[in-house]
Order: C-alpha cells, then structure tokens, then sequence
C-alpha cells in the first residue's frame, strides 16, 4: 500500500493518544478502529484492510518508549500539523488539551503554531548578573551529550542577559588536542552558540598552584606517596594512610617539589584531607594534584608537569570567573559535597549548582570507551560519520543546529535518566526541512515500465508542492522506472498514477530478457503499460518515476543504531541503490532535499545521499 509521512503520523497520534490514556500499552485493534474512522480524510480509495501492516509496524516501534517520550514525541507530532487530525479534535479528543498542557512550559511565539519552549526559572537568578559556563575537556569530538549542556548554558546566560563563558577543560597534557579546541569551537558555531568569553583551565595553573598551597598552610591537604594499589585499597576499606602525619612545613616543600618536576607519575599526589570514613566515598581523601609527564600540552607545552584534577580545578574555576550558576550532569551529584568542601576552606564564593541528565540516544552511545575502538580499528572511518552521535555525525546527517536546540529545550533540565527516543529530535528537524528542501525522485530497485501512447517529450514539475521553489523540467521518452518496492504490488489491470505525468493501466509484467548484467541497478522484470490520460483520481495510489533519458545511478545511505543494547550492531548502514532524475546533480553538495514517498535525503557526494530520516 501506499502510504506518507502525514498518514504515519496520524497513526502515531492515535497509537500515542490510546497508549497515554491506557496504561502505557498501545491496543492496536483500538488504532486500526480510529484510522477507519478518519479514514475519508486519506482519499476514499483507501482500504483499511491493505494499511494493517504498515499501521502494525508503525506503532510496534512506539510500544517500547518509556511514558514521558511518549508524551514528547505527542507533543511534537500535534505541533507538526502533518497528520489527518486537525480538524478531528472529536475523534481523538484531547488536541485542545494537549495545547493547553503545552501552554504552561512554552510560550507561542508571532508565528502562531510555531511554539518556542522555555527553561524553567532558575533559583538566585538575577536579570544581567546570570553567569554560565560550558567546559569541555578537549579530549575528543563534541556529541550530542556537549550540545545539551552548551545550549543549556547559553539559553539561561541570554534569558537573563548574563554572560556565557567557554572554559577549556584541559588539565590532561596526555589527552587535550589542538583538533579538539578547533572541534568544539567549530562544534559550537554550529550550534549557534556563541560564548562571551573563552578561556583555557591551563591558563590558570599557576594561580590553582596558589590555592593548593593555601589549602596546605591551612592544613587541608597533604602529599600521599602511596602507591596507586595502597590508595585505592585504603580508600574502599575508609583507612587513611601514614601520609596524613606529614607536617605543614614539609607538605609544602614536598609540593614545590612536585612543581618543580622532581616526581615522577605516581611518586607522589597531593591529596584533600576530607573524611575517610564518609559514606561518600568521593570524600575520601580525593586527588586535588597529580604529575603526569611526557604529554604535550597544545596550550603550554611541557611547561607544567603538575596539573589539577577536575575535583580541584572546577570549583576554583567556577568561582573565580564569576560563575553564578553551574550545570553539569547527574554523574557527578556525589562529587557537590566535595565541591562546596574545597570553596568553603578556600573561602571563595559558592556558585549554584544544577544538575541534568545526560543525554544520548538508545542504540548511539556518546561515551568513548564504545565509540573509540570502531574508529581506532577502522569499523567507522572518520569522526563525521552519520551513524556516530558528534555534531560532525549529524550535521553530515542533515540535522539542523536549530532542531537540535529546540529538541534541548523540549526536554528540558530533567533529571530522568532515560533515553531519548532520536524520533523526537527527527520530528523537529522534519518540520525545520519541510520548507526547505526540494522533492525529488528516487526509484530504489528500479523496475522498467514501458508505456504505450505516452507521447510526451517533457513534463514541469514543481520542486515543492505549496511553496515557490521553482520547477524542473523532466525529458520522458516511453520508458521509465519505478521501484521494485511499488512493482511487486501490481497486477495486470491496475490503475496507478505516475506522480505529476500520467495515469497508467497494467498491461503485463515480463522478465526482463535483455538484462544488462554488467549494471547493479538493470532491472529483473519489465512490465507494459499503457497511457490513462491525466484525470487525476483520489482512488489510484500515486507513486513516484525516473525516466530512462533523465536519470542516474543513485545510492543513498540510511544510518541506524550504532549499537543493540550492549552488542555492535553489524548492520548499522543500510545501502539503498537506484536512480534518482539527473536534476540531482544541479543541486550542491550538502544541499537536503526529500526524496518523495522515501524521506529527506542530504546529498554527500554527486551519487550518494544519506538519509536524514522520513
Ligand atoms: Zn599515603
């Protein structure tokens, strides 16, 4: 059967609605009754019967989605308006509601069905005293998991006119690459942030070396020359080790040594005199120092060789620059106590601190213990692969940075440790494309139509069916192509309708004969047609063409999840062949398109596309 996006979301809307109201579960003989209702706004020559699979499909992939996803992906598919249901507000209940539910988190902007979401307030913000930081550590590319944080931080920075500051976290001289610096920057100019200031932790050591010798004198921390195996055993069994006895005096001459390059990795650590007997173990002594040499730092070469770690820098970072409000995510809730421990004894002021749920996609890990090793063992090529979660990925991908934003804003800073369904984010981006992107078609698996009395040289076609984006024009001799998808639903003596060309009757359905072996995309059968005049009809199903003069070899690249639960999924990129109309290659690269009745397309090079989504 032929279907749409516009039916798929309707489908979605019913599944989602009945699952919301009832227990979470979709009943699906619940889904098929009210599509037969509304089933006059899809053409009356559509048959229920026909639909039932492709109505199951659709919602079996809705079942698994935790409720609140549910009600995300609800929300932003009303907000589309591409579904059946606008005007059966009866039929499905709640479209009101819905509305009236959004109103209280997000504000309608002037362009009315357009609504723009909102962070909720936040606690001790004061109008142009609101200061944020994002600080990565340039370690690696940035993912959807920094996009998160950086917008975050810039939207509450702009809701209160503050300043939003990008803060290199590079205290790792083994780790940080000056590609990383230029990829998070890159990343963010994407994104369309835009810090007021940027900055570099390395900037600063010297200073964080000041405030460890201020904690030293005042007795709050203590040089450990344990071994690493000593310290991580005393630590789980909360005993503390002979070091603690050390003196002020001694500490302090054992600290400019460890400045001054005298130890090596491991020899010594300066440590925080915290409690080893907490229950937080994150208070247990924690590392404030540790040598690490023979890195080259991109920033100050190798003239440091003692760096801060993360649980001493951060605070000290935070409240010198200013930072009234600091986000970070929920991995870190057991490390606030030790924060606000270390700013207490230093006496430096205390910014809040928020925190929010990571965010990544089932199936496509942010963390680089998976993602790594695929490119380090050539599994993945390069780091703006379509199927990895950097911003390089999905911007290859075709996502748009404003979809990434408002898909951000609509989840909010929620501490739920769920997942994301990637529908959500596709939904935005889809209805962002949809004025933007050209039709097009695409015949995957292309099948021969020879068509009797066509007589038509060349046909206009619109390259967008509502808004003026100009038209193409098609050379169409009596030869076409149709994809096999479409062909192996014929019967001799269908009527169907070639999309903005001709109406045509099924005559026969033949082996192709004079297979040309040599070509991926010759087709296997050739079927005969004859010409049905141009009446157009909401009875006959409506698929998309190439002619045989205006066409060319095509592929197009559909990513999916990197992973299933724990294992690599080994077939995460599907390859679909066909032809597409030769107007392709007018189009330049990088432009999105939407391939009709298969979905939106970015094009990667002159014969290959990658799939955005539907
Ligand atoms: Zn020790």
């Amino acid at each position: 059967m032929i279907t749409d996006q516009k039916f798929v979301n309707t489908v979605k809307l019913i599944a989602l609605k009945n699952a919301l109201e009832f227990n979470n579960t979709i009943r699906i003989d619940v889904v098929i009754s009210k599509i037969f209702s509304i089933s006059k706004e899809m053409g009356a020559s559509i048959n229920i019967k026909d639909l039932v699979p492709e109505i199951k499909e659709i919602t079996s992939e809705l079942g698994s989605l935790p409720v609140n996803e549910k009600k995300t992906l609800y929300d932003s598919i009303t907000l589309e308006n591409n579904h059946y249901l606008k005007d059966h507000k009866d039929d499905t209940g709640t479209t009101n509601n819905i509305q009236k539910d959004l109103e209280n988190k997000k504000k309608s902007t002037s362009a009315g069905n357009d609504i723009e979401f909102e962070l909720p307030n936040l606690e001790g913000a004061v109008q142009g005293k609101v200061i944020t930081r994002f600080p990565p550590e340039p370690n690696g590319y940035p993912h959807i998991g920094h996009a998160k944080a950086a917008v975050i931080d810039e939207e509450y920075a702009r809701k209160y006119g503050g300043k939003l500051i990008l803060r290199y976290d590079d205290t790792n001289p083994q780790k940080e690459k000056i590609e990383y610096y230029s990829a998070i920057k890159d990343g963010l100019d994407w994104l369309q942030v835009k810090p007021d200031e940027i900055k570099n932790t390395s900037d600063d050591i010297v200073k964080i070396y000041e405030y460890g010798k201020e904690l030293i004198r005042k007795n709050f921390a203590y040089v450990c020359s344990c071994s690493p195996e000593v310290i991580k055993r005393n630590r789980l069994n909360a005993i503390a080790c002979k070091c603690t006895n050390n003196s002020i005096e001694n500490t302090l001459s054992e600290f400019e040594n460890m400045i001054s390059g005298k130890y090596n990795q491991n020899q010594a650590i300066l440590r925080y005199r915290g409690d080893m007997t907490s229950l937080n173990t994150a208070m247990r002594d924690p590392t404030l120092f540790r040598v690490i040499k023979g890195g080259h730092h991109p920033k100050v070469g190798s003239k440091y060789s003692l760096w801060p770690t993360y649980d001493f820098a951060a605070p000290i970072e935070d409240s010198l620059d200013g930072v009234t409000h600091a986000f970070r995510t929920k991995e870190y809730e057991l490390r606030n106590e030790l924060y606000f421990s270390i700013l207490d004894n230093l006496s430096l002021r205390k910014p809040r601190l928020i925190e929010f749920s990571r965010l990544e996609f089932e199936g496509i890990p942010v963390s680089k213990r998976k993602i790594t090793p695929l490119i380090e063992q050539g599994i993945i090529k390069n780091w703006d692969d379509p199927r990895l979660p950097t911003l390089m990925g999905l911007r290859r991908r075709g996502i748009l940075p404003e979809a990434i934003r408002k898909f951000v804003l609509s989840l909010s800073i929620t501490l739920s440790e769920t997942k994301p369904s990637m529908e959500i984010l596709e939904s935005f981006n889809r209805k962002m494309l949809d004025s933007k992107a050209q039709r097009l078609f695409f015949v995957k698996s292309p099948v021969i139509v020879n068509i009797d009395g066509l007589n038509v040289d060349t046909v206009e076609i619109r390259n967008h069916p509502t808004l003026d984006m100009g038209k193409r024009k098609v050379r169409v001799g009596n030869i076409i192509y149709i994809s096999n998808d479409d062909a192996i639903k014929l019967k001799i003596g269908d009527t169907l309708r070639l999309m903005d060309l001709c109406n045509i009757e099924i005559l026969s359905i033949e082996k192709n004969l004079i297979k040309d072996e040599t070509n991926e995309n010759e087709p296997n059968i050739v079927i005969n047609a004859k010409n049905k005049g141009n009446e157009i009809s909401h009875h006959m199903p409506k698929i998309q063409w190439v002619s045989k003069s205006n066409s060319q070899n095509y592929k197009i690249l559909r990513p999916l999840p990197l992973y299933n639960g724990d294992n690599y999924n080994e077939n995460n990129l599907i390859v679909d062949c066909g032809l597409s109309e030769s107007y392709i290659s007018k189009l330049e690269l990088g432009t999105v398109i939407q391939f009709v009745r298969y979905g939106f397309c970015k094009i990667d090079d002159k014969s290959t596309a990658i799939f955005t989504h539907r």
